[in-house]
This record gives C-alpha cells, sequence and structure tokens, in this order.
C-alpha cells in the first residue's frame, strides 16, 4: 500500500506517522529492508551498564525535611499571527504569553464535584505574568525601517516594560542573572553594563566577536546607546543574539520560542529572589519547576552560566541561613531520553533513580554540547507509583557538565553533588500522576491542589502570612 502519493504539482505526499504505534514505515517494503540494517533501541540497552547506574532512592542518605510543600511552575506560549495587515498574509506579528502558578500541596482545589471548573483553573494558570508582542516579518516600523531592528527594539522594550512581582523587571533580572555568570560578563554587570559578543551591523568591526570581545563592547543594561564603532543602536537584550535567526520575510516561530524560553527561566529567578526578599522562611518549603530541560539552547545558550550561578546563590544563601535550599528542576515531557526511559524501564525499579554519567549522555543519549547549554544534570527517576521522569537538577556548585578530559572517571553524576535530589524526588512523589498528564505542568497541578496566579504573589504571600497567624491564635 502506498503511504505518498503524487501530488498534481509533482511534490510528494507523505503520511504522517500515526501516534498509536503502527507507522507507515512498518508496510513500506522499501523502508523495511534498509531498515534490516540498523538496531532497534531495544537492541542497544545494556541492562549491565544501567545496572551500575542505578539505585534506590532511599539510599540516599539525603536532608528528607523540610518538606517540599509549594511548587512555582510556569507555562509559556507564543502564537505567531499570519495576516496581521489585511490582505497581507505575509505580515506577521509574534504574540508570546507566559503564565505561572503559585501551588498548595497542602491544600486541595476548592472545586466542588469530580470535576473541576475550567474557569477557575484558567483564572490561576492564565492570568499572565507576561504578555509581550514583538513584530514578525514584513512589519515596517514607523522608526526602525529595518525590520531586525524594530524587532531587536521591541524585545528591549519587553525586557523593560514587563515586571515581576512588582519588584525586578527582565532587565534587572537578566542584569542579576549576568552578575554569576563568566568572568566577564560578572564584570560588566557589576557597573550596570551588559557585555555584548558582538554588534549587530554586519558591516562594522565590532560585528567580529573576536574583535567584540577584545575591546569588551558594553552597554548600559537599562538604556541603547550607538555602537562606539558604527553608531547603530545597541540594546542590552542583543546579548541573546536571537536577532541573528529572525528573518524579515519568513516565519519566526523559532526565534518566538527562543524568547519565551528565556523569559520562563528568568521569571522562576525573579519569583525565587522575590520570595527570598519576602518570605525566605518559604524558600526551603517551594519547589521551582521549568516545563523543560534546564538548559539554554540556540544563539542565547551562554546565558545558562548566569542561570547556574544565580541558583547556585540562592541555594548556597539559604544554606548560610541554616536552612535547606530550595528544590529547583525542570522536567523533559518529550525527547529521546524520555522514550528511552521508557524503554529501559524493567532495569530501573520503582523507587529507584539512575544517574547519567557522561559516556551514557554523549553515547547512549546521543546528547550533544551539554557542556555550552544544560544549568541542571540529568536524572531518570522510576517514582513507587510507576510514574516515569526525566528531571534536570543544578548541582550545589560546580557545572552541571564539566569539559571532561577523555579517558579521566566521570565523577560529575555523583548524588552528592546534587544535596537536594532526595526531596526532589519526594516533590515529585506528592505531585504523583498529576505530572504525567499531557497538559502543561501548571495546568496539571491546578487541577488537584489550590492555585494562585504568579502574578498577583503579594496576595498569595498576604494568604499565607494569614494562615500562619491563624495556626499560631
Ligand atoms: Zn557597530
Amino acid at each position: 500500500m502506498p503511504y505518498s502519493s503524487r501530488l498534481p504539482g509533482g511534490g510528494m505526499r507523505f503520511e504522517m506517522a500515526s501516534r498509536f504505534g503502527h507507522t507507515p514505515t512498518a508496510d513500506n517494503p522499501r523502508i523495511q529492508e534498509r531498515l534490516a540494517h540498523y538496531r532497534k533501541p531495544e537492541d542497544c540497552f545494556d541492562p549491565k551498564r544501567i545496572e551500575d547506574l542505578v539505585e534506590p532512592t532511599d539510599k540516599l542518605g539525603q536532608a528528607t525535611q523540610p518538606t517540599i510543600r509549594y511548587v512555582v511552575a510556569v507555562d509559556g506560549s507564543g502564537h505567531e499571527y499570519e495576516e496581521t495587515f489585511d490582505r497581507y498574509p505575509s505580515t506577521r506579528v509574534l504574540y508570546l504569553q507566559i503564565a505561572g502558578v503559585f501551588i498548595d500541596l497542602e491544600h486541595m482545589s476548592e472545586h466542588e464535584g469530580p470535576f473541576v471548573s475550567p474557569s477557575k483553573i484558567a483564572e490561576a494558570t492564565e492570568a499572565a505574568v507576561v504578555a509581550g508582542f514583538l513584530p514578525g516579518s514584513f512589519l515596517e516600523h514607523e522608526k526602525y525601517t529595518d525590520p531586525r531592528t524594530a524587532f531587536r527594539a521591541e524585545l528591549f522594550d519587553l525586557f523593560n516594560a514587563t515586571r515581576i512581582q512588582q519588584q525586578f523587571s527582565l532587565l534587572d533580572l537578566m542584569l542579576e542573572v549576568q552578575k554569576h555568570g563568566i568572568a566577564p560578563d560578572q564584570q560588566a554587570a557589576s557597573r550596570g553594563e551588559i557585555l555584548l559578543p558582538k554588534c549587530p551591523n554586519d558591516s562594522c568591526s565590532l560585528n567580529d566577536s573576536n574583535v567584540a570581545r577584545s575591546r569588551g563592547l558594553c552597554v548600559p543594561a537599562h538604556s541603547m546607546i550607538p555602537c562606539p564603532e558604527c553608531g547603530i543602536e545597541l540594546w542590552s537584550t542583543d546579548t541573546f543574539r536571537i536577532f541573528e535567526s529572525f528573518r524579515p520575510d519568513a516565519s519566526n516561530g523559532e526565534v518566538m520560542g527562543r524568547c519565551r524560553d528565556i523569559v520562563e527561566h528568568l521569571v522562576l529567578v525573579g519569583v525565587a529572589l522575590s520570595l527570598e526578599q519576602l518570605y525566605p522562611k518559604l524558600l526551603p518549603q517551594t519547589a521551582f519547576l521549568y516545563d523543560g530541560d534546564l538548559a539554554v539552547f540556540g544563539e542565547a545558550a551562554r546565558i545558562f552560566r548566569g542561570l547556574l550561578g544565580i541558583w547556585q546563590a540562592i541555594m548556597g544563601r539559604c544554606i548560610k541561613r541554616d536552612q535547606q535550599p530550595p528544590v529547583v528542576l525542570g522536567i523533559a515531557k518529550t525527547g529521546y531520553p524520555v522514550e528511552h526511559l521508557h524503554g529501559i524501564q524493567r532495569f530501573v525499579p520503582p523507587g529507584s533513580y539512575m544517574r547519567l554519567d557522561d559516556s551514557y549522555m554523549h553515547e547512549v543519549l546521543r546528547v550533544s554540547s551539554l557542556t555550552e547549554t544544560y544549568y541542571g544534570r540529568k536524572f531518570f527517576y522510576h517514582a513507587s507509583d510507576g510514574q516515569l521522569i526525566v528531571l534536570t537538577v543544578p548541582p550545589l556548585e560546580g557545572r552541571a557538565y564539566a569539559k571532561s578530559t577523555a579517558g579521566t572517571p566521570d565523577t560529575d553524576s555523583q548524588p552528592g553533588r546534587f544535596p537536594t535530589l532526595e526531596r526532589t524526588f519526594r516533590a515529585l512523589d506528592r505531585m504523583g500522576t498529576r505530572l504525567y498528564d499531557d497538559a502543561v505542568i501548571p495546568v496539571s497541578l491546578a487541577h488537584t491542589w489550590a492555585a494562585y496566579p504568579l502574578n498577583n504573589a503579594d496576595h498569595v504571600l498576604r494568604i499565607l502570612t494569614e494562615e500562619k497567624l491563624k495556626k499560631k491564635s
């Protein structure tokens, strides 16, 4: 049976693979014949190698108190609207929205009956913390006629105008994060400046990143300055280099995804910093949950160093206050590592976890450029209730993945570097099968537990404070 058909124009139309197990490749004799030369994923499993990396979670011997009671989770979405102007389908705008929830795992959701009220969940999860416009293709700004310049200007504006927890703008957070980046980023940030890897103008000498680096091209975090060489506008948000992928004449879905990811990472940091300022006792009982890997991909990847640094600083300050650090984790729901864990689950008994050393990451999971992107380290977890979770957790000190020299034994995946691991697993047990849903994490959680919109943190904190006072009296 043919699974492709010739279209009138001569192009081929291919059937999409089914999500329900049966794939058209099984019926295509040509594909089957060639596939015979490839190993099935199952045939690559190495039980001995897996068992060496698996351990029951109760062998960890780490702190189990305080129990995680609160979860902060963010959910970003974005949409590229076509036909921004009537009858011009190629004119596009990008709209991104980040919503967040503060979940109280001790209070069940107050919805009545077995069915939850969609409006209540919407109320808690859809109140956006960040909502922003970015120009897409074929849009000419009245001042910045070059579409890429308009995009850069609007990105800066979004970062300048958006405030997290009424305390920090996204620019403030970017600056805080860079204070924990690599040395040149730290030095610039300590002066209120952001280091730019290059000038965006292709014909400027500072467009060469080596020249820009040796000159130390910096701009104030909160205002535009002209390039010292070519005079074009430079904004601090140019440091993410997202403009390099911006296409003035085509779809920019990927560009929007990159912006959304960066903002999500910053929002979680912002909420943690604000909790620390306003209510530090809450921090050790809180899990900060990122929907995806704790990693930054693409041109903006270098900010992963600052993100790691700031989380380590927050954790370190907790320890100095004689508190346990908060739980910080990312959960990946798709991708090959998730499929792999499902495949090998019989070698990872319920109630145990698997650390993933560098060679397993590279040779089996085929994850590359780990050292340049990840600020959390990947673990597999098979919960007692059967959940299979691929998570990333930041180490208390050092890099998540160090640049290792070949032949040296791997010590970086040892659980001792991740003192929150056992509390992380326990928090996951508590959240239970809710994380298993197809829905995005904040929405899943809000179905079961009391959820407060993050854009209203004052309100949340007031509720929690009043609750404590009630308990005391
Ligand atoms: Zn320049």
